[in-house]
């Protein structure tokens, strides 16, 4: 280990945090930070092959970077991916639910009962699944931190994405606001961020198919006129899971360039 790798490991003083949805965008910018903060992490996605490329990426930083594929709704995968970080680190500090996306704008009349299913799964049921496996594993740290990631689109309305991706991010913050008054007492914090557009590959993609009146629309309900790095959202999420948040709890916070000021 080098002196910079020593020092790093220092500050986070060994702790483990799980981040889900790593490979890339927010998820990968978030991991990024708490390796740089020491943290020794786990990160999961559901593609083998994406993960490999982060965990290069990662392991370049700091080598206490671990990985596990698999759909983080599924409860065979979750129950698996607990017990190996048992096995492997014997705690659990911080989780960080940000797996999800959206993958339609469709208007409400069009989304199909199996549209609801996969994205209140891929939003909702993931993030709720994976928190109350890892419960026993964080209530045992005595100081354990959780850190959902949301959405703008789930504190007021979006013309990026349909009914089904709003009712999901709208149900992960009041989940948040409900576990975070019953674990309190057990010493774990509950919050939630809530992220405007945000600069990954996955969001290029549809914007660029935009209308450049629509796109132009966009932009200009956004204070500080432009979108965000996933670095910023993630430094958001960091602060939240740290210390530093100490006496913060059941608390969403909107990083959206004042888009929408709740
Ligand atoms: P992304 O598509 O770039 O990355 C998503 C990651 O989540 C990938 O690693 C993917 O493999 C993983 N993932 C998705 N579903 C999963 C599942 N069921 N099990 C395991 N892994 C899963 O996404 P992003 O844009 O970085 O978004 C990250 C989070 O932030 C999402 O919850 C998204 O809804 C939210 N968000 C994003 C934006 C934005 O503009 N990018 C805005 C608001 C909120």
């Amino acid at each position: 280990m080098t002196t910079e790798q020593a020092a790093m490991s220092l500050a986070g003083e060994d702790r483990v945090a799980l981040i889900t949805g790593a490979s890339r965008g927010i998820g990968l910018a978030t991991a990024r930070l708490l390796v740089r903060r020491g943290y020794r992490i786990v990160i999961t996605a559901r593609q083998e092959s994406d993960l490999a490329r982060a965990v290069a990426d990662l392991r370049a930083l700091h080598p206490g970077v671990s990985s596990y594929a698999g759909d983080c709704a599924d409860p065979g995968v979750v129950n698996d991916l607990i017990r190996s970080i048992q096995r492997d680190f014997g705690r659990l500090d911080v989780v960080v639910n940000n797996a999800g996306g959206s993958h339609h704008a469709s208007d409400f009349a069009a989304l199909s009962p199996e549209d609801w299913d996969q994205t209140l799964r891929q939003n909702l049921k993931s993030a709720v699944m994976v928190t109350q496996v890892a419960l026993p594993l964080l209530k045992a740290t005595g100081s354990a931190s959780i850190v959902n990631v949301s959405s703008k689109a789930g504190r007021h309305r979006t013309d990026m994405a349909a009914c089904d991706y709003v009712a999901a991010k709208a149900g992960l913050i009041g989940f948040t606001r409900q576990l975070a008054q019953e674990l309190g007492p057990c010493g774990i914090r509950v919050n939630c961020v809530a992220p405007g557009i945000t600069v990954t590959a996955r969001v290029e993609q549809r914007w660029d198919q935009r209308p450049e009146r629509i796109r132009a629309q966009v932009i200009a309900g956004i204070p500080l006129g432009r979108f965000a790095r996933p670095e910023e959202i993630a430094a958001a999420i960091v602060f939240l899971a740290s210390d530093e948040a100490s006496y913060i709890t059941g608390a969403t916070l909107d990083v959206n360039g004042g888009a929408f000021m709740g």
